[in-house]
C-alpha cells in the first residue's frame, strides 16, 4: 500500500483545538458521563439482559454467509469418514521402510481399493483416497521412484504419515458449530460438509436511524451554501448491515420538538432506534429534551472519547436507542464501539468483540491526555505499521475515508516515540 500518498502530510501531534470542552449547559447534567471501558461494558451488558431470542428463520446456504448460526450444528458422520490419504503417493506398510516395494495396483479418490497390502507390496494412491488395508503409512510420490511395477524410497517407517484417519476431526454426533456464531465462508464450509442445505439462523434486527439537523439536506438535492448533505444516514446504514442488521433510513428530523418527537415515534417501532446529532450542548439539540418528554431513561450521557463524547445511552418505551454525536466522525467512531455490539448481540451473536491489534507507529505521537482517542490512521498490512491520518477533525469525512482503522490513544499516557507499539481498532 502507497502509504505516502495516503497519509501526507503526516501530523505527529493532535491539536486540541478538538479538545471538547467539559459542558455544563448539556440536558442532562445529573447523568453520568463515563470512561470509555465502563460504558461499552454498560451498553453490552444492558444488551444481553434486554434482548429476547430472535425469531428462526430456515434459509438456503447460499444465502447463510454474514447471517447467526441459530442451533448448534452437529456432524452427521465421523470426520473424516474413512482413513484418508493426503498426499499423492504409495500407500505402504511402515515396517517395509525403507525399501523397494513392489506395485499391486491403484486407487484414487472416489474409489476403493479391493484387496489389502501385505508385506513388501505398496499401492498408488491419490489425494482424498481411502486407505487400503494393511497400509499406515503413504509416501508422497514425490519421495519415491517408480519403475517397472517396483517402487523405491529411502524414507524412514513413520506410522500413520499423511493420513488421516476416520474421526481425527470430529466424531458422528459432536458439536461441530455453536449457535450464536456469525457464519463466515469456513463456517458455511462445515454446514455444507455436514449436508445443511438448509440453516437455521436468527432474523436480523430492524434498525431505526433518524438523522437530525435544520442544515441536514438530502443526498440527491443542491445545497445551499450553508446547507450539509445527510451522510450521516447512509454511513449509519453501511455499518447496520456490515453488522448484521436491516438498517431503515427515516426523514432528517427538524431541529424542532414537534418533528423531533414525531419522527422519533416512528423509529420506536423497530428494534433498535439510532439518532444522530442533536445531543450536545446546544441551544437547537432536541433530542435529549423529546427523549425525555417521551418518558426516556438515559443510562449514560456521554463517554470520555473523542471523537463521540456527547453520546448517549438509554432506553424509551421498551427501545434502547442512542444518540450519536452528529459530526459524520464521531457518529462512525460510536457506531463502532457501541452500536455494533448492540446490533450484533440483538442479531442473536453470542459474543461481540471488538477487532483490536497493535502497530508499530512509524512517527512519534502526542494527545492530551483524559480522552481515549480513536484517530484516523492507516495500517499497512506488511509490516504491521500505523501512521496517523493528518485530519481536521470530526467533521472530516475525507480524511477518515483515506484511513483503514482507528489509533486508539490512551488516556493516560500523553507520548509515543517512533517505534513504539499502540493498539489499533481495525475497520
Ligand atoms: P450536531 O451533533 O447536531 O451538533 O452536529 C454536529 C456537526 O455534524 C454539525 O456540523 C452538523 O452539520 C454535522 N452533521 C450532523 N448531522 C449530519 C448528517 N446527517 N450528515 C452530515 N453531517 C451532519
Ligand atoms: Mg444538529
Amino acid at each position: 500500500m502507497a502509504l505516502g500518498s495516503f497519509a501526507c502530510p503526516i501530523r505527529s501531534e493532535i491539536n486540541t483545538r478538538f479538545q471538547p470542552k467539559l459542558p455544563n449547559t448539556r440536558y442532562n447534567r445529573n447523568v453520568a458521563i463515563l470512561e470509555f471501558p465502563t460504558a461499552r461494558k454498560l451498553v453490552i451488558d444492558t444488551f444481553l439482559a434486554h434482548r429476547s431470542t430472535p425469531e428462526i428463520e430456515l434459509i438456503p446456504l447460499i444465502d447463510a454467509s454474514g447471517r447467526v448460526l441459530a442451533q448448534s450444528a452437529t456432524a452427521d458422520r465421523d470426520y473424516q469418514p474413512f482413513d484418508r490419504s493426503v498426499r499423492d503417493g504409495f500407500a505402504i506398510r511402515s515396517i517395509d521402510l525403507p525399501g523397494e516395494l513392489r506395485v499391486v495396483g491403484e486407487v484414487q479418490a472416489g474409489r476403493v481399493f479391493a484387496g489389502d497390502v501385505g508385506p513388501g507390496q505398496a499401492v498408488e494412491i491419490m489425494t482424498g483416497a481411502p486407505v487400503p488395508a494393511g497400509a499406515d503409512q503413504i509416501v508422497m510420490v514425490e519421495h519415491a521412484e517408480f519403475d517397472a511395477g517396483i517402487m523405491r524410497t529411502t524414507r524412514p517407517p513413520c506410522p500413520g504419515e499423511f493420513i488421516n484417519y476416520k474421526g481425527c476431526e470430529s466424531k458422528s454426533g459432536t458439536e461441530v458449530l455453536s449457535a450464536g456464531i456469525r457464519l463466515n465462508y469456513s463456517s458455511i464450509a462445515v454446514l455444507a460438509t455436514i449436508g445443511q442445505e438448509n440453516v437455521p439462523v436468527f432474523r436480523k434486527p430492524k434498525v431505526a436511524i433518524l438523522a437530525t439537523g435544520d442544515e441536514i439536506v438530502p443526498v440527491g438535492s443542491q445545497p445551499e451554501p450553508h446547507q450539509i448533505r445527510d451522510s450521516n444516514s447512509y454511513s449509519i446504514a453501511a455499518q447496520v448491515l456490515r453488522a448484521g442488521g436491516i438498517p431503515h433510513i427515516l426523514p432528517v428530523a427538524k431541529d424542532n420538538l414537534a418533528q423531533t418527537r414525531a419522527l422519533i415515534e416512528q423509529a420506536l417501532d423497530y428494534d433498535l432506534v439510532l439518532l444522530s446529532g442533536g445531543v450536545s450542548a446546544g441551544k437547537y439539540d432536541f433530542v435529549e429534551p423529546v427523549l425525555a418528554a417521551l418518558g426516556a431513561e438515559f443510562f449514560f450521557d456521554g463517554v470520555l472519547i473523542q471523537p463521540g463524547k456527547p453520546l448517549v445511552f438509554g432506553r424509551v418505551r421498551d427501545k434502547l436507542y442512542f444518540g450519536l454525536p452528529g459530526n459524520p466522525a464521531s457518529t462512525m467512531v460510536t457506531f463502532e464501539l457501541f452500536a455494533r455490539p448492540a446490533i450484533e448481540l440483538l442479531a442473536g451473536q453470542s459474543h461481540s468483540h471488538l477487532p483490536i491489534v497493535e502497530a508499530k507507529l512509524t512517527v512519534p505521537f502526542r494527545h492530551r491526555t483524559g480522552l481515549t482517542r480513536f484517530l484516523p490512521a492507516v495500517l499497512s498490512s506488511a509490516r504491521a505499521n500505523v501512521t496517523p491520518v493528518a485530519w481536521q477533525g470530526s467533521g472530516d469525512v475525507v480524511a477518515q475515508a483515506r484511513a483503514n482503522c482507528f489509533l486508539i490513544a490512551d488516556p493516560n499516557r500523553e507520548s509515543w516515540q517512533a517505534a513504539d507499539y499502540i493498539q489499533v481498532l481495525l475497520q
